[in-house]
């Protein structure tokens, strides 16, 4: 797959611009603290889970199990 279908009716592509626009990496403080020092960027970009944006709604889709799985949504209150 190489979009999602947000809610809202958008779609989010996943995969094709580098970076992506509308792509977040977020890492757990514990896995984070595993980096000391000079780290390369790609073992950083590695221990990263990836989280989307909708543009249109805020919504974000967050991707716990990697690409394989299916996506978490995260809804913004009011
Ligand atoms: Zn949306």
């Amino acid at each position: 797959m190489t979009k999602l279908s947000c809610e809202c009716g958008r779609s989010i592509r996943i995969f094709g611009e580098i970076p992506n626009p509308l792509e977040w990496k977020i890492i757990s403080d514990s896995d984070f603290d595993r980096f000391q020092g000079a780290v390369d960027a790609e073992d950083v970009y590695r221990a990263c889970i990836s989280m989307f944006r909708c543009h249109g709604c805020g919504r974000l889709w967050v991707y716990w199990g990697g690409f394989e799985g299916t996506p978490v949504c995260y809804r913004p209150e009011g």
